[in-house]
């Protein structure tokens, strides 16, 4: 009867819903250990300067080598990090490591590091920003923090300091996936970012997307009257590549170019990375 195949596709729903769960908790329990097994690398990709066409800043981006899972993306565990309060201590790790591996490239290459806006509830994290960069000896004003607008949504004032904090030890502070937010232009009035980036949704329907492409040229030139530098990020054809350099972009990033890779081999290329 349908009766009786509606409780068999209940229960199949329970199952899913059971195993899906256990899952989560499965996952959770070995993110606790992966930082002391040695688990969690740091991968690379280079953002290319559109004036001098070398490589002008690498974005460590975090995976998570998993004995049962693979290399997790952190797309899939970071939301677990931050639900756990795991992100403080790999965001610690992060930037120790992220700042150690930029200290072995030339000095005009700057390391970009993702923060969570959970890692702004840490009161420790001014502190972990500069003992990265004491221990790793590198000009602070080569490391570019990359925050979202999610950062400045709760907890604005709080955070707004820290910021403030941050920027006073040297660092840059970028906003990263701009767009994406409710009210992205009004934060540029709150705090003086120094460089923005476009989320790769804009450029994704490059050249076809009419409202993607007003929206990429405004940012641009609301980048430059106000003296940020402008990326993008997602930079797929040279089509996109073409706009956005003829928009007056000063970077570009995306698998046009090269995609995530470890250190030894970001060392490498950088390496490559024709002189000026
Ligand atoms: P994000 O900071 O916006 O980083 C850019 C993401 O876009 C990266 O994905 C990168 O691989 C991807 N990407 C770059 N170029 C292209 C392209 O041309 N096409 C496409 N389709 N994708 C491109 P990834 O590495 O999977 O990272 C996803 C997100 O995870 C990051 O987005 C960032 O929000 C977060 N994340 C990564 N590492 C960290 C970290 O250390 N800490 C924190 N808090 N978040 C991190
Ligand atoms: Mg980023
Ligand atoms: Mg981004
Ligand atoms: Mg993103």
């Amino acid at each position: 009867s349908a009766k009786a195949a509606g409780r068999g596709t209940y229960r199949q729903f329970e199952a899913t819903m059971g195993a899906q769960l256990h899952a989560h908790q499965q996952m959770k329990l070995a993110l606790r250990e992966a930082l002391s097994r040695g688990e969690l690398e740091l991968h690379y990709q280079p953002l290319i300067s559109l004036h001098s066409k070398k490589v002008s800043c690498c974005e460590a981006l975090l995976r998570w080598r998993s004995p049962e899972r693979g290399l997790v993306a952190p797309d899939h565990f970071i939301p677990i990090a931050e639900e756990t309060g795991l992100i403080v201590p790999i965001g610690e790790w992060t930037l120790e490591q992220a700042c150690r591996d930029a200290a072995g490239w030339p000095a005009d290459v700057a390391i970009a590091v993702n923060l969570s806006p959970v890692q702004f509830k840490s009161k420790r994290l001014v502190g972990a920003v500069a003992t990265a960069i004491k221990s790793s000896g590198i000009d602070p004003a080569r490391l570019q923090i990359e925050i979202t607008e999610t950062v400045l949504l709760d907890e604005s004032e709080h955070n707004l300091e820290l910021l403030q904090e941050l920027r006073n030890l040297g660092v840059k502070i970028a906003m990263d996936d701009f767009g994406t937010g409710y009210s992205s232009l009004g934060y540029l009035r709150s705090f003086p970012f120094d460089k923005i980036k476009v989320d790769r949704s804009f450029i994704h329907d490059l050249p076809r997307g009419k409202e993607s492409l007003a929206i990429v040229k405004a940012v641009a030139g609301l980048g430059h009257s106000l003296g940020i530098t402008t990326t993008v990020e997602g930079i797929e054809t040279e089509d996109q590549l073409n706009i956005v350099s003829s928009e007056g972009f000063d970077e570009a990033q995306g698998f046009l170019f090269a995609l995530p890779m470890s250190a030894s081999e970001i060392m490498e290329l950088i390496r490559q990375s024709p002189p000026p």
